[in-house]
This record gives C-alpha cells, structure tokens and sequence, in this order.
C-alpha cells in the first residue's frame, strides 16, 4: 500500500514546571498512524489531546522525541526541508491571523511565487495566482490590491487554501480550519477539501474537535485522548460503531438536533488534563463507565478488530495488533 506519510512509535515530551518542580509531560505518546495518496485522514479530539503538538511535528516546527516519520517510506530528516515546504502546506484556525492586516492579500502570493520560482514572468505569476484561486471559487481580480479586513472569514480562509495550493502540495494539514468559519460556510469549506483530493490528488490530514464535519469529510479517523491514539479505523466503523468507551461518549455527546455543535461539558474537564496525563495505567480510566482495576494500572494493549485498531483493556482477548 502506498504511504505518503507514516508516523512510528511519535512521541513528544515537553518538561514542564522550574527547577526545582520538574515534570515530564508527554503530549504526544507512542503514537502510529499513516495517510495515503489522495485520502482525508483525520485527527480527532478535545483541545490538550496531542493533535496539534502531532501537526507541529510532522511540519518541523516542533522537534520529535522519539519515534519516527516516514515519508513516502523514507524517513523525514531535518535536511528535507523541501518536502515539509513544498511538498506540505499547512492551512490554521484563524485566516485572520495568517495575514498581516496592513499587507495586501496579493503580496503574498507574489512572494510565495517568488521564492518557489513559479513563474518568470509578473504575467505568468498572475496566471498561476489565477489558476489557483479558481481551484476555490475566487479568481486573481477578487483579491488584486485587497487587504484581509475586506474579505469574510470564509472567503479568507478560501484564500489560504488557494495561497497553500501554489506549491502543488502533495498534503495539506488542515488544524482546526473551519472553528472560526460561521456554521452555514462550514461545509462550502470541507466540501472543497474533498475537491482537491477527488480533482487534485491532495491529501488532506484534518485537525479537529468538530466530529460532524469529521464525519462527513474523512475517510479514515483517528481519536486522540491524551497523547494516545484510542480508537483508529474507517470513519464509517469508529463514528457509527465505536468501541472504545472514550469514542463512544464523543459520539454520544453530539446531540442529534444539532450537528454543529461540538463535544459538551462531559468532555472538556480541562482541570483534569494533568493528572490524566500522568496516569500510570490507562489516561482515560477516571472517567471511564466500563473501568476495570486492571485499567488502572497498566497500559491498555493496541487491539486490531476487523480493519480497527483500539487502545482498551476490554478487548484484551482479542488479538494485539
Ligand atoms: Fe476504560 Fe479500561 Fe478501556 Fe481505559 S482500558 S477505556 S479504563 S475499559
């Protein structure tokens, strides 16, 4: 199977605290995961999960611990930096602060046609320019001489797409795109991210806490909880029919008459974030229904049923994957 990006055994920690009180958190712990050619592979979480500190890693802008990345099945060193510029694009919660309010929305895309020679010439830049914002329903003449504040939060964040598309990315890691989009342009936004994977061949890795929008644009889903990648497998299987307990309260806490919402307060006990962290056992087993006095104690094993992987004490029987 073709890998365009494979993480092994990614681990993060960040030491935490002064001196005299230091504490090793580990954001990101032993996590494994892959994205095809051409596929929408999503992240998936409550805020502290490790899904940014993940993104960071895989754009260098955070040094990984330990573990590995893969790309194209060679691993990704620092030297490489080509790939992580051109081949990766990243696109972030809030157009508003990609652009500098004083600076016209076009200079940027001059520039990143500069610097990644594009095009020879100012006309040929244009074209090029053109050509990909039309990829997002804009053209070159609707954000020629433009600053930021002229354009909505959905328009602008089309405009980061098109501006992230000028390198013919082969990914694109999209981290919470659609936040700070009103509800009604939510979806003309991850309707686009299935274009570029249908008409371009672009892969995208989406970043978010949104499980409707998840739902409707993955193809294959991963549930981070605490550094751990819990539940992992075709969207269809993890969101329809979760099987771990973690996965089945995110699913259980959208309420059905309104999709946009996102986790309730059941999940997002920030206070709590700490001491799960530090659990020796499973992180989850504080707040978990089907809790076991194994769980609290020892790591839960990675159990593969069918095509889904699960990080749980309660399917121990099964094959480890
Ligand atoms: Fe719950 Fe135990 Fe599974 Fe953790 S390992 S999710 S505590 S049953």
């Amino acid at each position: 199977m073709d890998k365009l990006l494979e993480a092994n055994n990614l681990t993060k920690r960040f030491s935490q605290g002064n001196v005299i009180s230091r504490a090793i958190l580990t954001a990101v712990d032993n996590i494994n995961f892959y994205i095809k050619p051409a596929e929408i592979f999503t992240l998936a979480g409550e805020s502290g999960c490790g899904k940014t500190t993940t993104a960071k890693m895989i754009l260098g802008f955070e040094e990984v611990t330990s573990g590995q990345l893969l790309r194209n099945g060679e691993p990704q060193t620092d030297k490489e930096k080509a790939w992580i510029t051109e081949g990766v694009q990243a696109i972030f919660q809030d157009p508003f602060s990609t652009f500098n309010p004083m600076r016209r929305v076009d200079a940027y895309f001059h520039e990143t046609v500069y610097n990644f020679k594009l095009a020879k010439t100012k006309k040929d830049a244009i074209d090029w320019i053109d050509q990909k914002l039309q990829l997002v329903g804009l053209t070159y003449q609707d954000v020629a001489g433009k600053y930021p504040s002229e354009f909505s939060g959905g328009q602008l964040q089309r405009i980061s797409i098109a501006r992230a598309l000028l390198t013919d990315p082969k990914l694109i890691i999209a981290d919470e795109p659609v936040s700070m989009v009103d509800a009604s342009l939510r979806m003309s936004i991850v309707n686009l991210f299935k274009q570029l994977r249908d008409e371009l061949g672009v892969s995208i890795l989406y970043i978010t806490h949104d499980l409707a929008t998840a739902y409707y644009v993955s193809d294959r889903i991963a549930i981070m909880f605490r550094g751990k990648i819990v539940e992992m497998g075709s969207v269809e299987d993890v969101l329809m029919n979760p099987r771990h307990p973690y996965s089945k309260l995110l699913r259980d806490s959208i309420p059905q008459a309104d999709p946009n919402l996102r986790w309730d307060s059941r999940v997002t006990l920030a206070e709590l974030e700490h001491e799960e962290y530090s659990r020796k056992g499973c992180r989850f087993a504080g707040r978990c229904p089907e809790v076991m006095d194994i769980c609290k104690t020892v790591v839960p094993p990675d159990v593969r049923i069918d095509d889904v992987f699960v990080h749980c004490h309660l399917y121990e029987e099964l094959e480890e994957a």
